[in-house]
């Protein structure tokens, strides 16, 4: 059985590398899959698609694995498209639309990078994966490995938040932390992938996690129904997610399955406190800039240096969108505002999304009246250091009633 991928293509020099076979980096940029798409548009159509179960496998054709029978999975769901009316009316938003993929195995969208990339690795003959991680991306690998009967090595900086700690451990991972940032965490995956014959997961050092971020773009093409929203709003750590909706789209329009050939503006999304792509943006500069201590209560945009910088601020420029950072300050309060209203589990990284949006409306990045998305890429429950807050007492003994209908415990206003 073989599917569609023709080759993979270098983006240091656009020279061409063998597919179905294992492969990294090319003159230290990452790779992208390619396919056939000719004979994608001939084989696949959307009405097929009616058949096929809601899971990201569904768009198969434009998936790296050449039998998705075999497939690594927990059950990727497609995650929901919920409308935010009462959100939307607070940012002057008169369409807004949260993708909540929280829903996703592990509670974060690195599920779909994950699943695919384990499953890629699985079809190559691959035993043994370690990546570096700050957040999400080292429990979702942890789980899928120990789905593929993998071995595990998950490297982590001490202040990674701790239920990402807890569940790398618990998917059976050998996971340290290391007195260092995430890319030193990354230099040691290097080393031990180079002396043990570890397979390097790290965020695009290998091809695959990218396609599988990819399905969040058909998702969405599909749950619009091939009409794309105006505005996409992307929080943006390594910038995977948001390289890989661009290539979907980009994909989805060469196979002629998009109703209108007008493209999303694509808003990347950082935090004051590690503001890099919003300050290259602003500069005019084709890589991330450098700021001293990048700190976050979004530990998944906490990158001081993505490897796929330029590929981000690429798409971004060629959108017509913008790379924005929302005040860290204000991150909770976002947080908490849009928790209370819609009643979503909203994480950090989305409310910086959702400063974004506020800002960019301000100052009329985008057409207010149009569809506009919010990527939730994680489940609030997982920041219990962000989430943690007081209740008050209540005495069983004397209720104090007034008190009990008066209180919210978690209202900022
Ligand atoms: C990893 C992560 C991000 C950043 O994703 P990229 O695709 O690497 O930019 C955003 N939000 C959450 C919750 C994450 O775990």
């Amino acid at each position: 059985m073989r599917g569609f991928v023709s080759h993979l293509e270098s983006t240091f020099d656009g020279s061409t590398l063998p597919a179905r076979t294992v492969q990294t980096v090319h003159g230290g940029k990452p790779l992208l899959v390619r396919y056939d798409l000719e004979a994608v548009r001939r084989t696949a159509s959307r009405a097929a698609l009616r058949d096929r179960a809601a899971e990201m496998w569904r768009y198969h054709e434009l998936l790296p694995l050449d039998d998705v029978a075999q497939r690594v999975t927990l059950g990727e769901t497609m995650t929901p498209l919920l409308p935010c009316p009462r959100l939307g009316r607070e940012l002057g938003v008169n369409q807004l639309y949260i993708k909540d993929e929280s829903r996703l195995p592990t509670g974060s969208f690195k599920a779909r990078g994950m699943a695919m990339a384990v499953s890629m690795a699985k079809q190559l003959g691959v035993t043994e994966v370690a990546a570096p991680t700050a957040g999400n991306a080292g429990g979702a690998l942890a789980a899928y490995a120990a789905r593929a009967g993998m071995g595990c090595t998950v490297l982590m900086p001490e202040d990674t938040p701790r239920v990402n700690q807890l569940e790398a451990v618990w998917h059976g991972a050998r996971a340290f932390l290391v007195d260092g940032l995430i890319d030193e965490c990354g230099a040691l995956v290097r080393a031990g992938a180079e002396q043990f014959g570890w397979f390097d997961m790290s965020t695009l050092r290998e091809p695959y996690r990218i396609e599988g971020k990819k399905t969040m773009g058909f998702e969405l093409a599909e749950q619009f129904d091939w009409q794309l929203p105006a505005a996409i709003f992307y929080p943006t750590g390594g910038g995977t997610g948001l390289i890989a909706m661009w290539k979907a789209f980009a994909e989805l329009g060469a196979i002629g399955w998009l109703d209108s050939p007008r493209l999303p503006q694509m808003f990347s999304c950082q935090s004051s406190g590690c503001p890099t792509l919003a300050l290259a943006f602003e500069q005019g500069v084709d890589h991330g800039v450098a700021v001293p201590a990048p700190h976050t209560l979004a530990s998944g945009l906490r990158v001081p240096k993505a490897l796929g910088d330029f590929l981000i601020l690429a798409a971004v420029r060629a959108s017509g969108g913008h790379a924005l950072a929302a005040d860290e300050e204000r991150l909770r309060d976002w947080m908490r505002r849009a928790t209370e209203l819609e009643g979503i589990a909203l994480c950090p990284e989305a409310a910086a999304c959702l400063g974004c949006v506020d800002h960019a409306r301000r100052a009329g990045m985008f057409d207010p009246e149009q569809p506009v998305v919010v990527f939730n890429t994680g489940a609030m429950q997982k920041y219990v250091e962000v989430l943690d807050v007081e209740l008050p007492r209540l005495d069983k003994r004397a209720v104090d009633w007034d008190a009990v209908r008066g209180v919210r415990a978690t209202r900022s206003n």
